[in-house]
């Protein structure tokens, strides 16, 4: 465990600076995560592409959680942030840092969450995927992506490294930043500064710079991302 303080993280077009705040816990993925990551970062599944789906798709469910929170008087309405914050999801394309950003200001995750959420494999489709991996073998992985999806990490097959900032809309939880390179263990850190919701920065490996192309960006989300609720915008113009 290492501690620093005040130490400036990130700082970009978003116009955010997220000051680190608590201890570094370096935390272990599950081993079935650990494999699951490990067949998808060295896949040669060719669809590339859908990781952007599967984030754009993550974010307008984390908008449609809070939008529905905030409506049904649910016991944990009550403790729901203020917020006349616009109900959105942001892509903003960096070629020279080769990163590309996901964010939107929907429900966000609590500690406890990030490490259930983002650790684990309990989700349906990466349960199935590696089910199928087992039976039929890695060889297959390409096809068996395709078939099963699998949500938040097929962003591994185009990240070298993948930055999560997030904070609940449950009232004074605080924000977290969540990173992996996607090899067996993340960390999670406090952090201020991070407004609810979700922030993703997939940091692009060098034969993904493709995806840090605004055009590229543009037309993927013009092919997938029909029908999300919520408005896109890309480089801060509407999609
Ligand atoms: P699925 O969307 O099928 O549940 P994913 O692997 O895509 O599986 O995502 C895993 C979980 O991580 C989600 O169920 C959700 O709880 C959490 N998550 C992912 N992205 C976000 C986000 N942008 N905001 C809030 N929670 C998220
Ligand atoms: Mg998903």
């Amino acid at each position: 465990h290492r501690l620093s303080t005040n130490v400036r993280l990130f700082s970009t077009a978003t116009e955010q600076a997220e000051i680190s705040k608590g201890n570094i816990e370096k935390k272990e993925f599950q081993a079935e995560t650990r494999m699951l990551l490990d067949i998808v970062a060295r896949s040669l599944y060719s669809d590339k592409e859908v990781f952007i789906r599967e984030l754009i798709s993550n974010a307008s469910d984390a908008l449609e959680k809070f939008r529905y929170l905030s409506v049904s008087g649910a016991p944990d309405s009550n403790n729901l942030v203020e917020t006349d914050r616009a109900l959105e999801i942001k892509l903003i394309t960096d070629k020279q840092n080769r990163t590309l950003i996901f964010q939107d200001s929907g429900i966000g995750m609590t500690k406890d969450e990030l490490t259930s959420n983002l650790g684990t494999i309990a989700r349906s489709g990466s349960k199935s995927f590696i089910e199928e991996i087992k039976k039929q073998g890695a060889e297959q992985a390409s096809s068996i992506i395709g078939q099963f999806g699998v949500g938040f990490y097929s962003a591994f097959m185009v990240a070298d490294k993948i930055e999560v900032f997030t904070r609940s809309s449950q009232l004074g939880s605080p924000g977290y930043k969540w990173s992996s390179d996607g090899s067996g263990t993340y960390e999670i850190q406090e952090v201020e500064g991070v407004p609810v919701g979700t922030k993703i920065i997939v940091h692009l490996k060098t034969d993904c710079r493709e995806f840090a192309d605004d055009d590229t960006v543009k037309s993927i989300i013009k092919k997938y991302s029909n029908f999300i609720g919520s408005p896109i915008l890309l480089n801060n113009e509407q999609v």
